[in-house]
Protein backbone atom coordinates (compact mmCIF):
# COMPACT_ATOMS: atom_id res chain seq x y z
CA UNK A 1 0.00 0.00 0.00
CA UNK A 2 1.09 3.68 -0.77
CA UNK A 3 1.01 6.46 1.71
CA UNK A 4 0.66 9.80 0.95
CA UNK A 5 4.11 11.56 0.12
CA UNK A 6 5.23 13.75 3.27
CA UNK A 7 4.96 17.41 2.68
CA UNK A 8 7.68 18.20 5.16
CA UNK A 9 10.58 16.11 5.24
CA UNK A 10 13.16 15.04 8.41
CA UNK A 11 16.37 15.18 7.53
CA UNK A 12 17.89 16.48 4.35
CA UNK A 13 16.97 13.76 2.17
CA UNK A 14 15.79 15.44 -1.02
CA UNK A 15 16.60 18.80 -0.47
CA UNK A 16 17.53 21.25 -3.33
CA UNK A 17 21.45 22.85 -3.28
CA UNK A 18 20.37 25.63 -5.00
CA UNK A 19 17.21 28.41 -4.49
CA UNK A 20 16.22 32.25 -3.99
CA UNK A 21 16.09 32.00 -0.23
CA UNK A 22 17.37 30.15 2.58
CA UNK A 23 15.35 30.19 5.75
CA UNK A 24 16.78 29.10 9.24
CA UNK A 25 14.59 28.24 12.02
CA UNK A 26 11.04 26.90 11.48
CA UNK A 27 9.41 28.54 14.52
CA UNK A 28 6.35 30.74 13.74
CA UNK A 29 8.77 33.35 12.29
CA UNK A 30 10.52 30.95 10.14
CA UNK A 31 7.70 29.25 8.91
CA UNK A 32 6.25 32.52 7.96
CA UNK A 33 9.27 33.79 6.14
CA UNK A 34 9.00 30.64 4.39
CA UNK A 35 5.17 31.04 3.00
CA UNK A 36 5.78 34.41 2.35
CA UNK A 37 8.81 33.98 0.02
CA UNK A 38 7.50 30.48 -1.69
CA UNK A 39 4.12 32.74 -2.38
CA UNK A 40 5.94 35.27 -3.98
CA UNK A 41 7.02 32.48 -6.01
CA UNK A 42 10.54 32.22 -4.43
CA UNK A 43 12.42 28.96 -4.64
CA UNK A 44 12.89 28.60 -0.90
CA UNK A 45 14.44 25.65 1.24
CA UNK A 46 13.32 26.34 4.86
CA UNK A 47 15.06 24.35 8.03
CA UNK A 48 15.14 23.87 11.49
CA UNK A 49 17.68 22.20 13.27
CA UNK A 50 15.04 20.40 15.57
CA UNK A 51 11.50 20.50 14.37
CA UNK A 52 8.91 22.78 13.47
CA UNK A 53 8.33 24.88 16.73
CA UNK A 54 10.63 23.58 18.82
CA UNK A 55 12.04 27.16 20.11
CA UNK A 56 10.27 29.25 21.62
CA UNK A 57 6.96 29.03 19.89
CA UNK A 58 5.73 26.18 21.30
CA UNK A 59 5.84 27.76 25.06
CA UNK A 60 3.75 30.76 24.23
CA UNK A 61 0.69 31.65 26.53
CA UNK A 62 -1.63 30.70 23.43
CA UNK A 63 -2.69 34.43 22.62
CA UNK A 64 -3.60 36.36 20.00
CA UNK A 65 -3.20 39.32 21.08
CA UNK A 66 -4.64 43.27 20.10
CA UNK A 67 -1.90 45.59 21.09
CA UNK A 68 -2.96 46.74 23.79
CA UNK A 69 0.17 46.82 25.97
CA UNK A 70 1.28 49.14 22.94
CA UNK A 71 -1.19 51.77 23.04
CA UNK A 72 -0.87 51.80 27.08
CA UNK A 73 2.72 53.14 26.32
CA UNK A 74 1.34 55.11 23.93
CA UNK A 75 2.66 53.16 20.50
CA UNK A 76 0.04 53.36 18.49
CA UNK A 77 1.07 52.70 15.37
CA UNK A 78 2.06 48.99 16.12
CA UNK A 79 -1.01 48.50 18.64
CA UNK A 80 -2.76 49.08 15.58
CA UNK A 81 -1.08 46.39 13.60
CA UNK A 82 -1.24 44.07 16.03
CA UNK A 83 -4.95 44.03 16.06
CA UNK A 84 -5.04 43.91 12.45
CA UNK A 85 -2.76 41.14 12.07
CA UNK A 86 -4.64 39.48 15.03
CA UNK A 87 -7.65 40.18 12.36
CA UNK A 88 -6.40 38.47 9.74
CA UNK A 89 -5.74 35.46 11.49
CA UNK A 90 -9.07 35.11 13.26
CA UNK A 91 -10.57 36.33 9.73
CA UNK A 92 -9.04 34.97 6.81
CA UNK A 93 -6.11 33.49 7.69
CA UNK A 94 -6.23 30.83 10.48
CA UNK A 95 -10.02 30.90 12.07
CA UNK A 96 -9.61 27.16 12.11
CA UNK A 97 -7.06 27.82 14.92
CA UNK A 98 -8.35 30.78 16.62
CA UNK A 99 -11.37 31.50 19.04
CA UNK A 100 -12.65 34.49 20.34
CA UNK A 101 -11.70 34.18 24.71
CA UNK A 102 -13.57 35.98 26.94
CA UNK A 103 -11.33 37.39 29.67
CA UNK A 104 -12.41 38.62 33.44
CA UNK A 105 -10.92 40.99 35.42
CA UNK A 106 -12.74 40.46 38.83
CA UNK A 107 -13.21 43.88 40.90
CA UNK A 108 -11.77 42.53 44.44
CA UNK A 109 -10.97 44.53 47.26
CA UNK A 110 -7.44 43.67 46.17
CA UNK A 111 -8.48 45.88 42.56
CA UNK A 112 -8.54 49.89 44.09
CA UNK A 113 -11.57 52.29 41.98
CA UNK A 114 -9.00 53.87 40.35
CA UNK A 115 -7.68 50.81 39.01
CA UNK A 116 -10.54 49.12 37.98
CA UNK A 117 -10.94 52.61 36.02
CA UNK A 118 -7.87 52.33 34.23
CA UNK A 119 -8.34 48.55 33.52
CA UNK A 120 -11.86 49.64 32.53
CA UNK A 121 -10.53 52.44 30.46
CA UNK A 122 -7.88 49.74 28.66
CA UNK A 123 -10.41 47.37 27.90
CA UNK A 124 -12.45 49.99 25.86
CA UNK A 125 -9.19 51.47 24.38
CA UNK A 126 -9.10 47.35 22.85
CA UNK A 127 -12.43 47.67 21.38
CA UNK A 128 -11.46 50.80 19.53
CA UNK A 129 -8.06 49.29 18.52
CA UNK A 130 -10.55 45.97 17.02
CA UNK A 131 -12.78 48.58 15.30
CA UNK A 132 -9.85 50.95 13.44
CA UNK A 133 -9.04 47.36 12.74
CA UNK A 134 -11.97 46.50 10.97
CA UNK A 135 -12.28 43.14 13.49
CA UNK A 136 -16.15 42.50 13.29
CA UNK A 137 -17.79 42.60 17.18
CA UNK A 138 -19.34 39.00 15.85
CA UNK A 139 -15.81 37.60 15.96
CA UNK A 140 -14.70 39.90 19.17
CA UNK A 141 -17.86 41.35 21.00
CA UNK A 142 -17.76 44.60 22.95
CA UNK A 143 -16.65 44.78 26.71
CA UNK A 144 -18.42 45.70 29.20
CA UNK A 145 -18.63 45.66 33.42
CA UNK A 146 -20.55 42.91 34.61
CA UNK A 147 -22.44 42.86 38.43
CA UNK A 148 -21.39 40.79 40.92
CA UNK A 149 -24.06 37.95 40.72
CA UNK A 150 -22.81 38.17 36.90
CA UNK A 151 -19.21 37.50 37.50
CA UNK A 152 -19.95 34.63 40.30
CA UNK A 153 -22.25 32.85 37.61
CA UNK A 154 -19.22 33.37 34.96
CA UNK A 155 -16.48 32.35 37.17
CA UNK A 156 -18.09 29.93 40.11
CA UNK A 157 -14.85 29.39 42.13
CA UNK A 158 -13.38 32.77 42.49
CA UNK A 159 -13.81 34.69 45.78
CA UNK A 160 -16.93 36.26 46.42
CA UNK A 161 -15.89 38.48 49.67
CA UNK A 162 -16.27 41.70 48.89
CA UNK A 163 -16.48 41.35 44.95
CA UNK A 164 -18.32 44.45 43.25
CA UNK A 165 -18.39 42.98 40.46
CA UNK A 166 -16.04 42.54 36.79
CA UNK A 167 -15.07 43.44 33.86
CA UNK A 168 -15.46 41.24 30.87
CA UNK A 169 -13.48 41.70 27.15
CA UNK A 170 -12.16 39.71 24.58
CA UNK A 171 -9.21 38.60 22.71
CA UNK A 172 -7.95 35.92 20.53
CA UNK A 173 -6.92 32.26 21.54
CA UNK A 174 -4.96 30.03 19.25
CA UNK A 175 -5.69 26.16 19.74
CA UNK A 176 -2.30 25.78 19.91
CA UNK A 177 0.98 27.49 18.97
CA UNK A 178 2.74 24.48 17.67
CA UNK A 179 -0.37 23.75 15.51
CA UNK A 180 -0.37 27.52 14.67
CA UNK A 181 3.65 26.60 13.15
CA UNK A 182 2.69 23.61 11.43
CA UNK A 183 -0.15 24.37 9.65
CA UNK A 184 2.14 27.94 8.07
CA UNK A 185 4.98 24.85 7.57
CA UNK A 186 2.29 22.93 5.54
CA UNK A 187 0.94 25.42 4.06
CA UNK A 188 4.69 27.18 2.60
CA UNK A 189 5.02 23.58 1.36
CA UNK A 190 2.21 23.03 -0.23
CA UNK A 191 3.15 26.44 -1.75
CA UNK A 192 5.98 24.99 -3.40
CA UNK A 193 8.85 25.17 -0.39
CA UNK A 194 11.38 22.71 0.27
CA UNK A 195 10.50 22.42 4.07
CA UNK A 196 12.84 20.11 6.06
CA UNK A 197 13.61 19.75 9.85
CA UNK A 198 16.22 18.30 11.94
CA UNK A 199 18.33 19.70 9.36
CA UNK A 200 21.12 22.47 10.79
CA UNK A 201 22.37 25.41 9.30
CA UNK A 202 26.23 25.18 10.74
CA UNK A 203 27.47 28.47 8.84
CA UNK A 204 25.93 31.11 6.32
CA UNK A 205 26.82 33.98 4.35
CA UNK A 206 24.29 35.94 1.87
CA UNK A 207 24.84 33.47 -0.75
CA UNK A 208 25.12 29.99 0.73
CA UNK A 209 24.80 28.08 4.08
CA UNK A 210 26.13 25.09 5.13
CA UNK A 211 24.02 22.23 6.47
CA UNK A 212 23.98 19.12 8.32
CA UNK A 213 21.75 16.26 8.37
CA UNK A 214 20.97 15.96 12.50
CA UNK A 215 19.58 12.12 11.68
CA UNK A 216 22.53 11.26 9.83
CA UNK A 217 25.04 13.63 10.11
CA UNK A 218 26.05 14.14 6.93
CA UNK A 219 26.84 17.98 5.57
CA UNK A 220 25.18 20.02 2.43
CA UNK A 221 26.32 22.79 0.69
CA UNK A 222 23.29 25.09 -0.52
CA UNK A 223 23.35 27.88 -2.52
CA UNK A 224 21.15 31.04 -2.67
CA UNK A 225 20.53 34.68 -3.30
CA UNK A 226 19.39 35.05 0.12
CA UNK A 227 19.55 33.97 4.08
CA UNK A 228 17.05 35.11 6.21
CA UNK A 229 18.07 34.07 9.53
CA UNK A 230 14.64 33.48 11.79
CA UNK A 231 16.66 31.23 14.80
CA UNK A 232 15.10 32.90 17.75
CA UNK A 233 16.97 33.40 20.74
CA UNK A 234 19.89 31.54 18.29
CA UNK A 235 19.69 34.01 15.89
CA UNK A 236 23.02 35.20 17.12
CA UNK A 237 25.16 32.05 16.68
CA UNK A 238 24.52 32.72 13.46
CA UNK A 239 25.48 36.41 12.59
CA UNK A 240 28.44 38.04 14.58
CA UNK A 241 26.08 41.58 14.85
CA UNK A 242 23.19 40.41 16.21
CA UNK A 243 23.21 40.31 19.88
CA UNK A 244 20.39 38.78 22.44
CA UNK A 245 18.90 39.03 25.78
CA UNK A 246 16.64 36.70 26.38
CA UNK A 247 13.97 36.70 29.00
CA UNK A 248 12.13 33.93 30.41
CA UNK A 249 8.32 33.59 30.70
CA UNK A 250 7.02 30.55 32.86
CA UNK A 251 3.53 28.94 32.60
CA UNK A 252 1.94 26.04 35.03
CA UNK A 253 -0.37 23.87 34.07
CA UNK A 254 -3.47 23.02 35.94
CA UNK A 255 -6.51 19.97 35.64
CA UNK A 256 -9.47 20.92 35.14
CA UNK A 257 -10.48 20.27 38.54
CA UNK A 258 -8.14 22.31 40.46
CA UNK A 259 -10.77 25.68 38.98
CA UNK A 260 -14.26 23.98 38.56
CA UNK A 261 -16.41 25.49 35.92
CA UNK A 262 -14.20 28.05 34.53
CA UNK A 263 -14.43 29.05 31.00
CA UNK A 264 -13.45 32.44 30.88
CA UNK A 265 -9.54 33.89 31.22
CA UNK A 266 -9.23 35.59 34.69
CA UNK A 267 -6.85 38.87 35.24
CA UNK A 268 -5.26 37.84 38.91
CA UNK A 269 -4.20 41.09 40.01
CA UNK A 270 -0.26 41.42 41.17
CA UNK A 271 0.02 42.23 44.73
CA UNK A 272 1.40 45.66 45.04
CA UNK A 273 1.50 46.73 41.17
CA UNK A 274 -1.02 48.72 39.23
CA UNK A 275 -1.76 47.35 36.20
CA UNK A 276 -0.33 43.95 36.20
CA UNK A 277 -2.05 40.61 36.42
CA UNK A 278 -0.98 37.01 36.48
CA UNK A 279 -3.69 35.69 33.57
CA UNK A 280 -5.85 31.98 34.25
CA UNK A 281 -6.25 30.53 30.74
CA UNK A 282 -8.79 27.91 30.53
CA UNK A 283 -7.58 25.60 27.14
CA UNK A 284 -9.36 23.40 24.95
CA UNK A 285 -8.73 20.29 26.47
CA UNK A 286 -9.74 21.24 30.04
CA UNK A 287 -6.41 22.29 31.86
CA UNK A 288 -5.63 25.14 32.81
CA UNK A 289 -2.38 27.47 31.62
CA UNK A 290 -1.39 29.95 34.73
CA UNK A 291 1.47 32.88 33.71
CA UNK A 292 3.60 34.48 33.15
CA UNK A 293 7.06 35.60 34.54
CA UNK A 294 9.79 37.75 33.16
CA UNK A 295 13.26 36.99 34.00
CA UNK A 296 16.46 37.59 32.23
CA UNK A 297 18.04 34.67 31.29
CA UNK A 298 22.10 34.82 31.47
CA UNK A 299 24.65 32.44 29.77
CA UNK A 300 24.22 30.11 27.28
CA UNK A 301 21.05 29.97 25.78
CA UNK A 302 19.79 26.16 26.82
CA UNK A 303 17.64 24.06 24.11
CA UNK A 304 14.93 23.93 26.40
CA UNK A 305 14.16 26.42 29.40
CA UNK A 306 13.35 25.11 32.80
CA UNK A 307 11.08 27.19 35.39
CA UNK A 308 12.39 27.48 38.56
CA UNK A 309 10.14 26.83 41.93
CA UNK A 310 10.57 30.44 42.93
CA UNK A 311 8.66 31.37 39.29
CA UNK A 312 6.29 28.37 40.34
CA UNK A 313 5.83 29.38 44.13
CA UNK A 314 5.23 32.75 42.68
CA UNK A 315 2.29 32.30 40.40
CA UNK A 316 0.32 29.85 42.46
CA UNK A 317 0.78 32.90 45.40
CA UNK A 318 -0.93 35.24 43.02
CA UNK A 319 -3.27 33.25 41.40
CA UNK A 320 -4.42 31.80 44.78
CA UNK A 321 -5.43 35.50 46.32
CA UNK A 322 -8.24 35.34 43.85
CA UNK A 323 -9.58 31.86 43.98
CA UNK A 324 -12.05 30.87 47.19
CA UNK A 325 -9.84 27.25 47.23
CA UNK A 326 -6.01 28.65 47.30
CA UNK A 327 -3.84 26.39 44.85
CA UNK A 328 -0.82 24.19 46.17
CA UNK A 329 2.07 22.59 44.17
CA UNK A 330 0.09 19.64 43.98
CA UNK A 331 -2.13 21.22 42.01
CA UNK A 332 0.77 21.55 39.03
CA UNK A 333 0.78 18.82 36.87
CA UNK A 334 3.35 20.57 34.42
CA UNK A 335 5.27 23.90 34.14
CA UNK A 336 7.17 24.87 30.72
CA UNK A 337 9.27 28.53 29.97
CA UNK A 338 9.89 29.83 27.31
CA UNK A 339 12.46 32.42 26.33
CA UNK A 340 11.15 35.43 24.49
CA UNK A 341 13.79 36.84 22.06
CA UNK A 342 14.59 40.14 22.87
CA UNK A 343 17.61 42.42 20.94
CA UNK A 344 20.23 43.60 22.60
CA UNK A 345 19.93 47.00 21.68
CA UNK A 346 23.58 48.08 21.13
CA UNK A 347 23.63 45.67 18.47
CA UNK A 348 22.35 48.54 16.66
CA UNK A 349 19.56 47.27 14.84
CA UNK A 350 16.36 49.61 13.62
CA UNK A 351 12.81 48.87 14.37
CA UNK A 352 10.54 47.22 11.84
CA UNK A 353 9.15 51.01 11.09
CA UNK A 354 12.80 52.47 10.69
CA UNK A 355 12.54 54.06 14.45
CA UNK A 356 15.11 54.11 17.33
CA UNK A 357 16.06 51.20 19.04
CA UNK A 358 14.41 51.65 22.35
CA UNK A 359 12.01 49.37 23.79
CA UNK A 360 12.83 46.85 20.93
CA UNK A 361 11.25 44.06 23.33
CA UNK A 362 7.89 42.99 21.45
CA UNK A 363 8.45 44.75 18.27
CA UNK A 364 10.33 43.25 15.69
CA UNK A 365 13.42 44.03 13.70
CA UNK A 366 15.20 43.37 10.73
CA UNK A 367 18.71 43.60 10.26
CA UNK A 368 20.92 43.31 7.50
CA UNK A 369 24.28 42.19 8.29
CA UNK A 370 27.61 42.97 5.75
CA UNK A 371 27.30 39.64 3.89
CA UNK A 372 23.49 40.25 3.22
CA UNK A 373 22.35 37.33 5.92
CA UNK A 374 18.74 38.84 7.37
CA UNK A 375 18.01 38.44 10.41
CA UNK A 376 14.25 38.86 11.77
CA UNK A 377 13.86 38.59 15.52
CA UNK A 378 11.06 39.83 18.43
CA UNK A 379 7.71 40.28 17.68
CA UNK A 380 5.82 37.74 18.47
CA UNK A 381 3.12 34.83 17.33
CA UNK A 382 0.40 37.25 16.66
CA UNK A 383 2.64 39.64 13.92
CA UNK A 384 4.22 36.65 12.01
CA UNK A 385 2.59 37.55 9.36
CA UNK A 386 3.79 41.04 9.03
CA UNK A 387 7.63 40.06 10.54
CA UNK A 388 7.35 37.58 7.89
CA UNK A 389 6.50 40.21 5.14
CA UNK A 390 9.21 42.84 6.44
CA UNK A 391 11.72 40.34 6.48
CA UNK A 392 11.16 39.22 2.82
CA UNK A 393 10.80 42.70 1.85
CA UNK A 394 14.38 43.59 3.33
CA UNK A 395 16.21 40.71 1.47
CA UNK A 396 14.58 41.18 -2.23
CA UNK A 397 16.06 44.52 -1.21
CA UNK A 398 18.97 43.28 -0.65
CA UNK A 399 19.71 40.77 -3.35
CA UNK A 400 18.01 42.26 -5.88
CA UNK A 401 15.31 38.78 -6.14
CA UNK A 402 12.25 39.45 -8.53
CA UNK A 403 9.03 39.24 -6.80
CA UNK A 404 5.92 39.94 -6.87
CA UNK A 405 4.11 41.61 -3.82
CA UNK A 406 3.20 39.75 -0.24
CA UNK A 407 -0.14 38.08 -0.61
CA UNK A 408 -0.03 36.31 3.02
CA UNK A 409 -3.06 38.94 3.99
CA UNK A 410 -5.11 37.13 1.57
CA UNK A 411 -3.99 33.53 1.41
CA UNK A 412 -5.53 31.27 4.07
CA UNK A 413 -3.67 28.49 5.75
CA UNK A 414 -4.12 24.64 5.42
CA UNK A 415 -7.37 23.34 6.94
CA UNK A 416 -8.97 27.35 7.04
CA UNK A 417 -12.70 27.48 6.54
CA UNK A 418 -15.07 30.02 8.44
CA UNK A 419 -15.40 29.48 11.89
CA UNK A 420 -19.57 28.56 11.77
CA UNK A 421 -18.72 26.34 8.95
CA UNK A 422 -16.72 24.57 10.92
CA UNK A 423 -18.61 24.17 14.19
CA UNK A 424 -21.41 23.02 11.94
CA UNK A 425 -18.93 20.64 11.09
CA UNK A 426 -17.84 19.38 14.25
CA UNK A 427 -21.53 19.44 15.65
CA UNK A 428 -22.47 17.22 12.37
CA UNK A 429 -19.34 14.55 13.33
CA UNK A 430 -21.43 12.05 15.40
CA UNK A 431 -18.10 10.88 17.01
CA UNK A 432 -16.19 12.77 19.84
CA UNK A 433 -12.95 11.75 18.11
CA UNK A 434 -14.29 13.13 13.90
CA UNK A 435 -15.59 16.08 16.36
CA UNK A 436 -11.74 16.81 17.76
CA UNK A 437 -10.23 16.45 14.52
CA UNK A 438 -12.45 19.43 13.28
CA UNK A 439 -11.11 21.43 16.28
CA UNK A 440 -7.07 20.44 15.61
CA UNK A 441 -7.27 20.55 11.36
CA UNK A 442 -10.29 22.28 10.28
CA UNK A 443 -11.28 21.73 6.76
CA UNK A 444 -8.34 19.37 6.89
CA UNK A 445 -9.76 16.78 9.11
CA UNK A 446 -10.99 14.70 6.46
CA UNK A 447 -7.84 14.69 5.04
CA UNK A 448 -6.56 14.08 8.00
CA UNK A 449 -8.04 10.75 9.14
CA UNK A 450 -7.92 9.76 5.12
CA UNK A 451 -4.17 9.44 5.39
CA UNK A 452 -4.15 7.95 8.73
CA UNK A 453 -6.28 4.98 7.17
CA UNK A 454 -3.66 4.78 4.21
CA UNK A 455 -0.77 5.08 6.27
CA UNK A 456 -1.75 2.44 9.09
CA UNK A 457 -4.57 -0.09 6.81
CA UNK A 458 -6.41 0.18 10.18
CA UNK A 459 -10.60 1.09 10.86
CA UNK A 460 -11.82 4.21 11.37
CA UNK A 461 -13.10 3.62 14.42
CA UNK A 462 -9.66 2.35 15.78
CA UNK A 463 -7.73 5.17 14.61
CA UNK A 464 -10.83 7.98 16.12
CA UNK A 465 -10.03 5.96 19.42
CA UNK A 466 -8.11 7.54 22.05
CA UNK A 467 -4.36 6.90 22.34
CA UNK A 468 -4.35 6.27 26.20
CA UNK A 469 -7.45 4.20 26.76
CA UNK A 470 -9.61 4.85 29.85
CA UNK A 471 -7.83 8.25 30.44
CA UNK A 472 -9.70 11.44 30.16
CA UNK A 473 -6.78 14.23 30.38
CA UNK A 474 -5.15 12.35 27.35
CA UNK A 475 -8.49 12.56 24.35
CA UNK A 476 -5.61 12.44 21.44
CA UNK A 477 -6.90 10.02 18.69
CA UNK A 478 -4.53 7.53 16.95
CA UNK A 479 -5.28 10.32 13.76
CA UNK A 480 -2.94 13.05 15.24
CA UNK A 481 -0.22 10.65 15.65
CA UNK A 482 -0.60 8.88 12.06
CA UNK A 483 -0.95 12.36 10.37
CA UNK A 484 1.74 14.17 12.23
CA UNK A 485 4.03 11.59 10.60
CA UNK A 486 2.63 11.39 7.00
CA UNK A 487 2.33 14.81 6.75
CA UNK A 488 3.82 17.07 9.31
CA UNK A 489 7.11 16.04 9.44
CA UNK A 490 7.36 14.40 12.83
CA UNK A 491 10.58 12.20 12.91
CA UNK A 492 10.20 10.56 16.26
CA UNK A 493 8.02 10.21 19.53
CA UNK A 494 9.15 13.84 20.94
CA UNK A 495 8.23 15.42 17.66
CA UNK A 496 4.44 13.68 18.19
CA UNK A 497 4.18 14.64 21.85
CA UNK A 498 5.81 17.54 22.13
CA UNK A 499 4.94 19.29 19.05
CA UNK A 500 2.42 17.98 16.71
CA UNK A 501 0.15 16.76 20.04
CA UNK A 502 0.90 18.67 23.26
CA UNK A 503 0.67 15.78 25.57
CA UNK A 504 4.27 16.73 26.52
CA UNK A 505 3.14 19.46 28.38
CA UNK A 506 2.41 17.38 31.83
CA UNK A 507 5.06 14.88 32.41
CA UNK A 508 3.18 11.92 33.41
CA UNK A 509 0.39 11.76 30.76
CA UNK A 510 3.50 12.05 28.01
CA UNK A 511 5.37 8.69 30.01
CA UNK A 512 1.39 7.06 29.34
CA UNK A 513 1.52 8.00 25.60
CA UNK A 514 5.03 6.97 24.45
CA UNK A 515 4.44 3.42 23.88
CA UNK A 516 1.47 4.90 21.51
CA UNK A 517 3.82 7.43 19.53
CA UNK A 518 6.33 4.29 19.40
CA UNK A 519 3.47 2.29 17.99
CA UNK A 520 2.73 4.74 15.56
CA UNK A 521 6.01 5.19 14.09
CA UNK A 522 6.52 1.40 13.37
CA UNK A 523 3.30 0.98 11.90
CA UNK A 524 3.57 3.92 9.56
CA UNK A 525 7.63 2.54 8.88
CA UNK A 526 6.64 -0.87 8.48
CA UNK A 527 3.93 0.39 5.60
CA UNK A 528 6.65 2.09 4.03
C1 LIG B 1 6.50 32.96 27.72
C2 LIG B 1 6.10 33.60 26.44
C3 LIG B 1 4.76 33.81 26.15
C4 LIG B 1 4.39 34.38 24.93
N1 LIG B 1 3.06 34.52 24.65
C5 LIG B 1 2.68 35.02 23.47
C6 LIG B 1 1.31 35.10 23.14
O1 LIG B 1 0.44 34.68 23.90
N2 LIG B 1 0.97 35.63 21.93
C7 LIG B 1 1.91 36.09 21.06
O2 LIG B 1 1.52 36.60 20.02
N3 LIG B 1 3.23 36.00 21.32
C8 LIG B 1 3.64 35.47 22.51
N4 LIG B 1 4.97 35.34 22.79
C9 LIG B 1 5.96 35.72 21.79
C10 LIG B 1 6.20 34.58 20.78
O3 LIG B 1 6.07 33.32 21.39
C11 LIG B 1 7.59 34.67 20.17
O4 LIG B 1 7.85 35.97 19.76
C12 LIG B 1 7.73 33.75 18.96
O5 LIG B 1 7.29 32.45 19.27
C13 LIG B 1 9.16 33.68 18.49
O6 LIG B 1 9.18 32.82 17.39
P1 LIG B 1 10.49 32.62 16.51
O7 LIG B 1 10.11 31.80 15.35
O8 LIG B 1 11.11 33.95 16.23
O9 LIG B 1 11.51 31.82 17.45
P2 LIG B 1 11.48 30.28 17.85
O10 LIG B 1 10.12 29.78 18.00
O11 LIG B 1 12.40 30.13 19.01
O12 LIG B 1 12.10 29.55 16.59
C14 LIG B 1 13.47 29.55 16.29
C15 LIG B 1 13.80 28.21 15.66
O13 LIG B 1 15.11 28.28 15.10
C16 LIG B 1 15.69 26.99 15.19
N5 LIG B 1 17.14 27.14 15.05
C17 LIG B 1 18.01 27.74 15.88
N6 LIG B 1 19.26 27.68 15.41
C18 LIG B 1 19.19 27.02 14.22
C19 LIG B 1 20.16 26.63 13.25
N7 LIG B 1 21.46 26.93 13.38
N8 LIG B 1 19.75 25.94 12.17
C20 LIG B 1 18.44 25.63 11.99
N9 LIG B 1 17.48 25.98 12.89
C21 LIG B 1 17.86 26.67 13.99
C22 LIG B 1 15.24 26.49 16.55
O14 LIG B 1 15.29 25.07 16.65
C23 LIG B 1 13.82 27.05 16.65
O15 LIG B 1 12.85 26.08 16.27
C24 LIG B 1 5.37 34.77 24.01
C25 LIG B 1 6.73 34.58 24.31
C26 LIG B 1 7.09 33.98 25.50
C27 LIG B 1 8.53 33.74 25.79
Amino acid sequence: MSIPPTLITPGLAGAPTDVDVVVVGLGVTGAGVALDAASRGLRVLAVDAHDLAFGTSRFSSKLVHGGLRYLASGQVGIAHESAVERGILMDVTAPHLTRPLPSLIPLAPSVSRPMGLLAGAGFLGGDLLRRAARTSADTLPRPRRLSAAETRRLAPPLRTHGLRGGLLGWDGQLEDDARLVTAIARTAAQQGAAVHTHARVLSATGSSVELRDELTGATLQVACRSVINAAGVWAGDLVDDVRLRPSRGTHLVLRAEALPRLSVAVFAPIPGETNRFVLVLPQPDGQFYVGLTDEPVDGPVPDVAEPTEVEIGFLLDVVSASFARPLHRSDVVGAFAGLRPLLDTSSGGEDASGGGTADLSRKHAVLTSPDGVVTIVGGKLTTYRRMAEDAVDAAILASGLRTGPCVTARLPLAGAAPREALAEDAARAGHPGRARLVRRYGADAGLALAAAVEASGWAEDDLLAPIVPDCPTIPTVWVELFFGITHEGAADAADLLDRRTRIGLVPADRELAVPAAERALEVVAAHR
